[in-house]
């Protein structure tokens, strides 16, 4: 196991950082330093930045239009691209339903509907959970019902993450109710514009509508949109999921998080002097900043074997959880560090129209990102059940 850049691999970055320095658009990168809400347009307009140099699908094979980058690479991209200011790359086209097309989709599917991933024509979301179907995701109920050449869709999903934006959700539907659950799922890809389909918001702890529910009322949706085949969509689904996992950890967006804690926090005073002097508070800094180069270390590792020709499986748990706990006591000193200021609920700071509130810590957002980070611990399978999976391998009981 070497834990060094290769001279390439510190060339790529090189490269990287000097993509970044140029394409990266100082308006984009200015909300995202200052945790202000991005705007459809300006994911789309990064995206297209990122495809017309051939690195926006940094997983895909190049058959596919897709950089095929490394795992070392991807790891320097998050890293370089947080540091930047960039925004993250939406996953739910190109790092879920990419590659499942690219596994088990036909050709015809693979032809129609990987290019608009990738020119942005199309934007998917995710209809994984339902109310009472979350961690125990199998139970599911979305009724899909074939009708000649359709099926019929009935039902309810939730938590459909920017669901607002998109015209495209990928669905796990019930086609066989009669069977152990795993073996009556079928994976289905919807056109949100379909009569019976309604997209109602859901207001996270921050105020934003980040999530919606999505309802499906006699949806007719053409039976050549499902992938592989009928009551198979476990498998895919599981496929997916280890795709979902791996990259929760989120390091590059953690190192930038606490670089500006730091900076607030060496300008902040505390009894006269400044806070990073505070014994309490530089303790705490100084714990989550080995936790996280602890986590850092590790990641390498687990990206090193996964070059090798590893599978990450049991370590992608390891990083959603460690990653995810980690951001959230960023997100808590940042809210200690600006102390008041971070008491106003302003929603007009989150999206950039602060003049009226007293605001020399651009704290504006901060209270917004602790309340909308405790997701971290909860969507992607939460961290009980990530614990859960790491005790049964390790502890025994089966993978
Ligand atoms: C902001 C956000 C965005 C999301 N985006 C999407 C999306 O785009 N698409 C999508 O399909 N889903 C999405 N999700 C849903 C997410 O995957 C689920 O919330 C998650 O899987 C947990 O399911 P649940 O909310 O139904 O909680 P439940 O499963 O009801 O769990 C409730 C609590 O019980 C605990 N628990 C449950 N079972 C066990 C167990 N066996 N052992 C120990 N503890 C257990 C859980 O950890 C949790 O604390 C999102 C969720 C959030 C919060």
């Amino acid at each position: 196991m070497d834990l060094s850049y290769t001279p390439e691999e510190l060339a790529f970055q090189d490269e990287l950082r000097a993509f970044l320095r140029n394409e990266l658009p100082a308006e984009i990168s200015e909300k995202v330093r200052q945790g202000r809400e991005l705007e459809k347009a300006d994911m789309e307009r990064w995206h297209a930045i990122l495809n017309a140099r051939g690195w926006l699908a940094q997983n895909w094979p190049k058959a596919f239009g897709g950089a095929e980058w490394s795992a070392v690479q991807r790891h320097i991209y998050d890293v370089e691209a947080a540091a930047a200011g960039a925004p993250r790359i939406v996953p739910f086209g190109l790092s879920m339903l990419g590659p499942v097309l690219q596994k088990f989709g036909s050709k015809a599917q693979q032809d129609h509907w990987l290019p608009g991933i990738l020119d942005g024509s199309d934007w998917w979301c995710q209809g994984y959970s339902e109310p009472g179907a979350g961690s125990d995701l199998a139970s599911l109920k979305t009724r899909a019902v074939r009708d000649g050449n359709h099926y019929i869709v009935n039902g309810q999903k939730t938590w459909t993450t920017l669901g607002q934006h998109a015209n495209m959700i990928f669905c796990l539907v019930r086609t066989d109710p009669e069977v152990k659950q795993q073996e009556g799922i079928s994976f289905l890809l919807i056109d949100m514009n379909t009569p019976g389909v309604e997209v109602r918001p859901i207001i996270l702890l921050d105020g934003s509508p980040e999530v919606n529910e999505v309802w499906f009322t006699d949806v007719r949706v053409p039976a050549e949109n499902l992938v592989g085949e009928e009551n198979k969509g476990w498998t895919y689904a599981k496929y997916l999921l280890t795709h979902e996992r791996t990259g929760l950890g989120g390091i590059g967006a953690s190192q930038a998080a606490l670089a500006s804690v730091k900076r607030v926090a060496r300008a902040e005073t505390h009894n006269g002097k400044p806070l990073m002097q505070n014994p309490h508070f530089a303790a705490r800094v100084a714990q989550v900043e080995i936790d996280m180069r602890a986590m850092a270390t590790s990641n390498l590792r687990i990206v090193s074997q996964a070059a090798a020709g590893g599978a990450p499986g049991l370590e992608a748990s390891m990083l959603k959880v460690k990653g995810s706990v980690i951001r959230q006591e960023i997100n808590d000193l940042a809210r200690r560090a600006v102390g008041p200021y971070a008491m106003p609920f302003a929603s007009e700071a989150v999206e950039g129209a602060n003049d009226l509130i007293p605001d020399p810590l651009g704290a504006g957002p901060v209270a917004a990102q602790y309340f909308n980070n405790r997701k971290l611990s909860i969507f992607g399978g939460s961290n009980e059940i990530q614990r859960g999976i790491i005790a049964k391998v390790t502890l025994g009981g089966g993978a």
